[in-house]
């Protein structure tokens, strides 16, 4: 068994992968283009292993100076070893026999790869040194919040038991503490995102594009939609999901006997108090452990490697980056899971989520390139989406079997009520980069009117940050991974239709996941997607026939 802690790389420097990348073209020039190829694989693979093992260590500990350095010259190099590697994917483009580089290397690597060409020039290193700069203040910034709450002071991520307490006015606090935070830092937070919206725009024309849409899609590697695509998927939420969820909501209030549903409301879904984890980090362990155990032996097997090897670390603490995530180290072949646990639902996603990243990650480690060794970010999402809706029928081990049900009827609702914000998110962020110089206060007034498309229930109160449209700000991925999150919500039309498999199959869905993420990101995704019997969420009825599905699972 791999330990975390054996794994170790070398800190390269740029003389290091000038030198590297000079002998690869010597072995291109030899004739030697698979070894080469070979070569090349290696290289990147260490590097990636290096650069997440520094982006952890400063996400483990933000107040370490140390920690901080090393990212900041990691974030540094970056930019120079894109430099030297899009040097030589244009080198290997440039090469006569396509076809027989297609054939080694993979058609849907090339096809990345010239994709990746066009969104590189050496012009942009500086901006792509300070975009990943101001990124690293947006964490901190929000890492350093410091909140008091029913005599205990939390961080943001610990606002989360507060903010879906079944006792009202504790709800209403938990959002005024956030909302305080984030109107206190207000003019820091907008000029962080202006700074950061003309940055991006200015790469993209220094490449040629006249916004930073087109390219913005290129970076995130998509190559098979666009944004016209993504649109008509906004539409499908608003016609399909929006009043779905508008019904779910009424349906609470009258529950609940609330006169309205207010803002902190929305996060208490069950009557009863939303279920929750039926123990802390070491019963969650254990339980997860059986669980996978009993899913699949391949699921199984992997979690225990995870757990022993030390490539868990769960709890919440002081200094630590807030959300989860999964990174990995393809040297070793082993992923990472980043989270911090609240004692909250949220807690469970660490093992129905995250772990479905882990899971695909490692099952794709002996895939033959390392462009393949994760999909693109919606595909990505189907892995760890769909593990959430696979492991339902263990839920009891998690939350005591009589929560259960409770606790899927939660996870539905949590499902779908999340499309329309997620959509939300996208279609502002396409509206911000489609105008550039627009205030930060133009910018509050796009997200408050998008709000009132994809969410016309909301309804803020007396929180005045959000009620003035500076809601997204909680959102990390607006700052750091611009046009990322469409893809959760693509995902989760997906995940949706492994759910709905299992119902009748679960074997078979289970089987078809498993198959799926050995798959990593060897296709695109509606190619992945099709491959594992999915209907691609772009395709005219694929979200109308899950979401008429949940809606009757609800009802019955
Ligand atoms: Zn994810």
């Amino acid at each position: 068994m791999i330990r975390f802690d054996s794994i170790a790389a070398a800190t390269p420097d740029r003389a290091v992968l000038t030198a590297g990348f000079a002998a690869l073209n010597r072995q291109l020039e030899t004739g030697d283009r698979a070894g080469a190829l070979a070569a090349w694989d290696r290289a990147r693979r260490d590097f990636e292993t290096w650069s997440a093992l520094v982006h952890l260590r400063f996400a483990q500990n933000t107040a370490d100076p140390e920690a901080k350095a090393a990212r900041e010259y990691a974030d540094a190099l970056a930019p120079e070893a894109a430099d030297l590697e899009t040097q030589f994917k244009r080198r290997l483009l440039s090469l006569p026999d396509r076809a027989g580089l297609e054939r080694e290397a993979g058609a849907h690597a090339v096809r990345l790869w010239e994709t990746d060409v066009t969104a590189f020039d050496p012009a942009i290193k500086p901006d792509l040194e300070e975009e990943s700069r101001l990124s690293a203040r947006y964490s901190e910034l929000l890492a350093s919040a410091s909140l008091s709450i029913g005599g205990q002071t939390v961080n943001l991520a610990g606002l989360a038991p507060f903010a879906e307490d079944p006792d009202r006015a504790t709800r209403h606090e938990a959002e005024r503490v956030r909302w305080s935070f984030f109107e206190a830092n207000g003019p820091e937070l907008d000029s962080l995102y202006d700074s950061l919206v003309r940055l991006r725009h200015g790469m993209a024309r220094k490449l040629g594009f006249s916004t930073y849409t087109p390219f913005g899609y290129r970076r995130m590697r998509r190559v098979d939609y666009g944004p016209e695509d993504v649109a008509r998927y906004r539409e499908q939420v608003v016609t399909h999901v929006v009043p779905l969820v508008a019904r779910l909501l009424e349906q609470r209030r009258a529950e609940h006997g609330w006169d309205k549903v207010r803002y902190w409301d929305e996060a208490l879904i069950d009557p009863a108090g939303n279920p929750k984890p039926a123990g802390g980090h070491d019963f969650l362990v254990a339980k997860a452990r059986t669980m996978f155990d009993a899913m699949h032996p391949k699921l199984g097997a992997f979690f225990r490697d995870m757990e022993g090897g030390g490539f868990l670390d769960l709890k919440n603490r002081p200094g630590k980056s807030g959300g989860g995530f999964c990174t990995s180290f393809p040297s070793a072949g082993m992923p990472f899971i980043f989270a911090n646990f609240t004692g909250t639902h949220h807690d469970i996603g660490v093992f129905t989520h995250e772990m479905g990243h882990a899971f695909q990650n490692h099952m794709s480690k002996d895939q033959p390139n390392a462009d393949y060794l994760w999909p693109t970010m919606e595909a990505a999402e189907i892995h760890s989406m769909s593990l959430e809706f696979l492991t339902w029928p263990y839920m009891g081990l998690l939350v005591g079997d009589a929560a259960a049900d409770r606790f899927r009827r939660m996870h539905m609702i949590g499902a779908l009520a999340f499309l329309p914000y997620g959509v939300c998110v996208d279609h502002f962020q396409h509206e911000v980069y489609a105008n550039p110089t627009a205030s930060p206060a133009e910018r509050h007034a796009m997200w408050r009117r998008l709000e009132q498309h994809y969410m016309p229930w909301t309804d803020h109160g007396d929180l005045a940050w959000p009620a003035m449209g500076g809601r997204w700000q909680a959102k990390p991925h607006i700052y750091g991974s611009p046009f990322y999150y469409i893809d959760y919500t693509l995902a989760q039309c997906c995940a949706l239709q492994f759910w709905s498999r299992a119902r009748r199959d679960p074997a078979a869905a289970l089987g078809a996941y498993v198959e799926l993420c050995a798959k990593g990101g060897s296709a695109p995704f509606q190619d992945l997607a099709r491959s594992a019997g999915l209907i691609s969420p772009f395709a005219k009825g694929a979200l109308a026939d899950v979401a008429r599905e949940a809606e009757a699972f609800l009802a019955g």
